[in-house]
């Protein structure tokens, strides 16, 4: 296909968004790609359409490579199933929902587990209709707290999403292990440089859950890796909780007055001045830290909790996001702190925690806080603190709770060394999300013997929209977009450049047969001067240009490569050869 840029619905914009916070939606715009319609949502323009096509021809091309069928679904959905789920409540804020004229409970599909289950259920009955892989590509709708770099997260996005169904667990581990193979190849194609990482399953339930994540100084997501190949998503990461410890010579507990320490430093600082030990001075990581949140429930209904952790360790938020979802947690305000008067702000100690204890909070410790463990903390009068108090012997917490920020260097819980933090963009998220939904929604086939069986299930979702805004993250530079071969728009971009009739004969020889051999040709036919045509060249970001101009009076034009900056002349009559070559490669 010929197309040409006299005629072309495009408009290169010289100034950047306002709004743009990363490279790819400054250059995603400003090469009129994408249009912004409202916060988290946006219009694709032909430019940003054709990648996003071929994105999606790549996700498509893998499903059916491991017998993936399309379907799909509506956008539009009716509530009962995700009411029957609970998806209806969990989802919170981030439901899209509405109403019909007959008051009816409508929703913008946030993902379609639900759907897919019903669908088979309706259709198939026996065992011998599995295993089954189908799949869609659709818009997702997501109310998302902070909407972010134009389509990296949107409020409506494109999405493949595929479900799996088998009759039993090994059915299951095949069809994930074939889904990962195939996201395996979707990612090589389109050039990431990514890691696959444990994974949280959040909502979905299930049990086995990856992440593909585009490395990526601004992504959103922090993951760590060890040299002994542990990778997984800080919020998955589960600390290995140390050995209980023999705690028979540890003195007794003793309260000590510790005035004006508003911090644990000088928590720190006065132990070592007043109580010094002998035989190493005290450290952050000696004192045990409580933390107090109001939770909030789905439904509403709230809850104290009380987090206890090693002094030296922050809460990391994600992480405790992760750990209680659906549930909120927000902290205690002194409004909260008047309802419990046997909790003294800045002295907490274990003592007056606990469903137990007087009052009665939930108090849930670090996996480090383990039966031997000797801290010193807060004991429930200002002014003072315990020390010696041993977990297990003084206090028992009513559970664990992994939240604690992850740092470099912290030894990876499978033991394979010490573990480095980096950040990225997470591209895929593959889940075994077992017999939940289909025991929710009952879905039942007969197995071998006649028996009803309940069908186990995975979901795997690509971001297609996203990975548009990754490829360009990537592969951008500080003048423009700059596709590789996989997703460019168009394969080549042929400019006229220069005053003449032969050059303009040329040009229009040149793309017209390039076009007839099967690319996409760009051609930039327009009345501008070449400088103009230039900057386009490079804000647009075609991986190869021919640039018909001043050289052509000598039989020469110009091979340009925009990723390399790479420019080289060529005889006027190799230069179709010369580029078919280069594009097939
Ligand atoms: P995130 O943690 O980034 O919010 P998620 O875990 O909620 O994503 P999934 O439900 O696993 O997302 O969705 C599958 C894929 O859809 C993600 O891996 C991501 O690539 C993409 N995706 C999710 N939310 C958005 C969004 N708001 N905008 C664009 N793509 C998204
Ligand atoms: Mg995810």
């Amino acid at each position: 296909m010929l197309t040409r840029m006299s005629e072309f619905f495009v408009r290169t914009l010289r100034e950047d968004p306002a709004d743009a916070e990363v490279p790819s939606h400054r250059w995603l715009v400003r090469a009129g790609y994408i249009r912004r319609t409202a916060p988290g949502i946006y219009t694709w323009l032909p430019l940003g359409l054709r990648v996003l096509r071929r994105i999606e021809a790549i996700a498509r091309e893998e499903m059916a490579a491991i017998g993936s069928q399309e379907v799909h679904f509506p956008a539009l959905l009716p509530s009962e199933p995700y009411k029957q789920t609970n998806r209806w409540v969990e989802y919170g804020d981030n439901l899209f929902r509405l109403k019909d004229r007959k008051g009816a409970d409508l929703l913008l599909g946030p993902t379609h587990e639900e759907m897919f289950t019903l669908l088979v259920k309706d259709m198939y009955s026996s065992y011998k209709d599995l295993p089954l892989s189908i799949y869609q590509i659709q818009n997702k709708y997501r109310d998302e707290a902070r909407p972010r770099a134009g389509i990296l997260r949107g409020r409506e996005f494109v999405m493949k999403d595929s479900y799996s169904f088998d009759i039993d667990d090994e059915g299951l581990a095949a069809s994930y292990e074939k889904h990962r193979a195939a996201y395996i190849r979707i990612f090589d194609r389109l050039g990431f440089d990514y890691a696959i990482v444990r994974a949280m399953s959040g909502p979905m339930g299930g049990s086995r859950s990856e992440e593909f994540l585009a490395v990526a100084e601004n992504g959103e997501d922090t993951f760590v890796r060890s040299p002994g190949g542990y990778a997984a998503n800080v919020e998955a990461v589960r600390v290995a909780a140390p050995e209980p410890l023999d705690f028979s010579d540890v003195p007794q507990a003793q309260v000590r007055e510790t005035p004006d320490v508003p911090s644990i430093d000088a928590l720190v600082q006065l132990s070592n001045e007043r109580y010094p030990r002998e035989d190493r001075a005290w450290q952050g990581d000696d004192t045990l830290k409580n933390i107090l949140f109001k939770v909030i429930e789905p439904d509403g209904t709230t809850h104290p909790l009380a987090i206890g952790l090693p002094g030296d360790r922050e809460i990391d938020e994600k992480r405790l996001e992760a750990a209680l979802e659906p549930a909120e947690a927000v902290p205690f305000t002194d409004e909260d702190f008047a309802a419990h008067p046997h909790l003294v702000k800045g002295y907490i100690g274990p003592r007056a925690l606990g469903e137990t204890s007087e009052s009665k909070v939930r108090y849930l410790v670090d996996p480090r806080v383990v039966t031997g463990t000797v801290w010193i903390s807060g004991a429930d009068e200002a002014g003072r603190h315990v020390y010696d108090l041993v977990a297990g012997r003084d206090f028992t917490p009513d559970g664990v709770i992994d939240v604690a920020e992850v740092r470099e260097g912290d030894p990876a819980p499978d033991g394979s060394g010490p573990l480095t933090l980096a950040r990225g963009i997470e591209m895929g998220h593959i889940f075994m999300l077992g017999r939940k939904y289909a025991e929710s929604l009952g879905l039942k086939v007969l197995d071998q013997n006649g028996k009803l069986v309940t069908v186990t299930m995975g979901s795997y979702g690509v971001g297609i929209s996203r990975a548009v805004a990754a490829v360009a993250e990537y592969t951008c530079d500080d003048k423009g977009l700059a596709w590789p071969r996989s997703v460019a728009p168009f394969d080549v971009h042929v400019l006229a450049t220069g005053k003449g009739d032969d050059i303009r004969t040329e040009a229009t020889r040149i793309a017209t047969e390039l076009s007839e051999a099967g690319l996409e040709v760009l051609f930039d036919d327009r009345k501008a001067s070449p400088g103009v045509k230039f900057a386009d060249a490079e804000i647009l970001g075609m991986p190869t240009s021919v640039v018909v101009g001043r050289g052509l009076k000598d039989g020469l034009v110009e091979i340009r490569d925009r990723r390399s900056s790479e420019r080289r002349d060529v005889a006027v009559a190799d230069v179709v050869a010369q580029v078919l070559d280069e594009v097939r490669g």
